[in-house]
Parts: structure tokens; sequence; C-alpha cells
């Protein structure tokens, strides 16, 4: 395979799955990033990726990846930064493999982002946390992990709220698509006509993952925030897009003008260094009475902003809203593929 010397070479793990398929979409013709390995378990290895993965993109698969073989989950990869889409089951190891070897991981999986040395980014919320990165110790190797689908989400629409105003509670229900299970993911029997209350971990993820994420970083790691999080989760019959219901609470009594006006004009590093991956207004806020719906705004800035309407009181907490977060993009690998760019342009790569 011939490879791009002005690009970064990557690799992906769990290159097959759900998650997997969305970082080889959103890699085809990177600027920095060029896919010079995909890995997959048992079942895909030495076969041709196009014959591998079940490909269930919109668009076709980028001819540079489609003939590629699929490797094992070992750290003898062609490449400096490894994306991992891989199973929760099996993530935890492989990934720290991987780091142990020198390599840079930046995952999705849930296995390592409550860990009190592993980042958990989100660039626009906390790329000061990045300085976590020293304390793992591995030389040119490390960690760094991707929230939750429905946390990045959820925690993208409260940190301009926190910072301005204060956050003392939150409630919040989502409506969550299908992809967020993977694939072939929940039988079409289970789903059709239906809605699922219950998804696996999910509620405590969300209950949690919000509070490292809006911690102060101090010299001794990451002081979570201190405010308490109520969550409930259901699966329902949408492709992409997870949706969510929150009910917020805040110091000080910011009239409702003000809440839009912070999140309109929230940015941060990312727009900054205009990353490649980064939306122009990370939080979108609409007046219509009908918006945000997964169908019409989860492709928003190419599926990195997230959308946020019908802020109004709440008469149990201060004020209630809805929020859509694409749930593989700016939820998955587009997070990142974001991460990894703000690495780049710190020089940690
Ligand atoms: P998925 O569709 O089930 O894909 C799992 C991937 O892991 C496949 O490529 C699979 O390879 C590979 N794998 C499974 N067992 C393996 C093994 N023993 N050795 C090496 N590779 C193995 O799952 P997904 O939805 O993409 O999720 C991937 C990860 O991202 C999970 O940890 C998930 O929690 C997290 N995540 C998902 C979303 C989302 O919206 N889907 C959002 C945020 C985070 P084969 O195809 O060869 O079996």
């Amino acid at each position: 395979m011939q490879v791009n010397k002005n690009k970064i070479p990557v690799g992906i793990l769990g290159a097959t799955g759900s998650v997997g398929q969305k970082f080889v979409q959103l890699l085809a013709d990177h600027p920095i990033f060029e896919v010079a390995a995909v890995a997959a378990s048992e079942r895909s290895q030495n076969k041709r990726y196009h014959e591998a993965a079940n490909w269930f993109m919109p668009t076709a698969i980028p001819e540079q990846v489609a003939k590629q073989t699929v490797r094992a989950c070992v750290p003898d990869l062609p490449c400096r930064i490894v994306f991992s889409g891989l199973d929760a089951n099996v993530a935890g190891e492989i990934e720290q493999a991987f780091a142990r070897a020198g390599y840079l991981v930046v995952s999705n999986a849930r296995n390592h982002r409550m860990q009190a040395d592993v980042p958990l980014l989100i660039p626009e919320v906390n790329a000061d946390h990045l300085a976590l990165l020293q304390m793992q110790n591995l030389g040119r190797g490390g960690i760094v992990t991707n929230p939750n689908c429905s946390t990045i989400g959820l925690t993208m629409a409260l940190k301009p709220l926190h910072d301005r105003f204060g956050i003392e509670s939150v409630h919040v229900v989502t409506m969550q698509a299908l992809s967020g299970a993977g694939y072939p993911g929940v039988a079409s029997l289970d789903i059709l006509d239906n809605v699922i209350p219950f998804i696996g971990g999910e509620e405590e993820k969300m209950e949690s993952e919000p509070l490292k994420l809006l911690g102060t970083m101090t010299a001794d790691g990451v002081k979570p925030a201190d405010f308490a999080i109520s969550a409930q989760c259901n699966r329902v019959g949408v492709s992409d897009g997870h949706q969510e219901s929150v009910s917020v609470k805040l110091s000080g009594e910011p009239s409702a003008e003000e809440v839009i006006a912070a999140w309109q004009q929230f940015t941060a590093e990312p727009q900054t260094l205009a990353l490649t991956s980064a939306p122009k207004q990370p939080v979108h806020y609409f007046h219509e009475d009908n918006y945000p719906q997964p169908k019409l705004h989860r492709e928003l800035e190419n599926g990195m902003a997230v959308s946020v309407g019908r802020l109004r009181a709440c008469k149990v907490l201060d004020y209630k809203f809805e929020l859509l977060v694409h749930n593989t993009i700016r939820g998955a690998a587009g997070c990142a593929i974001l991460n990894a760019e703000l690495m780049v342009a710190r020089r940690l790569v």
C-alpha cells in the first residue's frame, strides 16, 4: 500500500464495526491523517476490508481502505496513532498493549474513561485535561478516551451554562438511536413499534462522566464537578441521532435570553485553531417549537455540532430544553478524530 508521506499514518482497531466504519468514512481524504492499517477480530482477519466489513455507510468504502487486509489487533501496525472502535469486552487489554508499545490510543470504548490518569476528552470542554497524559508515564504512548455518546451531547450543552452560571443539578431523559447499539445491534422485532426503557450501563455513565469532563485540572489530577445528575435512558427506532430532554438547576437566576446567549456565544480551542473536524459553532440554538429533530438536524456541521431548542421554564428545576447529538459522529468517531487533531496541534504526537 502506498502511504502519503505528508500525512500521519493511523490505524483503526475494530475497523469493521459501527464506529469503526464511521472512522473509515470520516478519515477518507482527511488532510493530516491517512488510514495505514485496519484491524478487527479473528472473524475478519486476513480478509480484504470490503469483504470483512458489512459496510452500511451511505457512501462507498474509500478505495484506499477497501483493499487493505484486516489485521490482528496487536501492536505491530505501521502507524503512530490508533483509533479504537473496539467492543468493550476486549478494548481494555488491547488498548493497554498498544499504549505500552508506544502508540497513542484514541479510544471510544468505556474501559479506561474513568481511570484517574486518562483524559476523558471533548476538545471544546476540557482540552486542559490532556495534561493527564504525562501521569501515564508511557513515554511516547498513551490513552485518551471519548465520553459516552449521550454524555458528549449533554456535556457540550451544559459546559457554557456551567462556566457562566454554575450548575446545581441535572435531570435528563434520552431517546437513543439504534446505531448506538453497534451492528447488528437490537433485533428488529424488539424495536419495531416499541421503545426499550433500558440500555445497560448507560445511565451510570451519564451520571458520572460529565462530572469528570466539567471537573477542574489540578496538580493531583481532575477534581470532579460537584452536582447531581439523574439520567433515564431509552432506545428508540431512530437510525442515527440521540435526542435528550434535559432539566437543569442553575446557580444565580439567568434569564432565558442569557441562557441562549451562553450557548450561541460558546466557542473554544478547536474553533480558535480551526481544527479540520471542528464545527464553526459547537452548539446551535433553534427557536422553532418543534426543533431539534434527529432526521432534520443530526448532520448539522457535518454531524459535529449539538442542536439545542425548546428552552422554557421548568416547575421542578429552573429550565428545561431538548438537545440532539449525532451519536456515531460527534458522539464517537468524529469526536475521537477531533481529539487527535487537537493533540497534533498541541504537538503531543
Ligand atoms: P460493533 O459494531 O459491535 O463493533 C465492534 C468492533 O470490535 C468490530 O470491529 C469487531 O470486529 C471488533 N471486535 C470484537 N471482538 C473483538 C476481538 N476479540 N478482537 C478484536 N476485535 C474485536 O460496536 P460499535 O457500536 O462500533 O462500538 C464500538 C465501541 O465504541 C464500543 O466500545 C462502544 O461502547 C463504543 N461506542 C459506540 C458508540 C455508537 O454510537 N455506536 C458511541 C460511542 C462509543 P469483527 O467485525 O471482526 O467482529
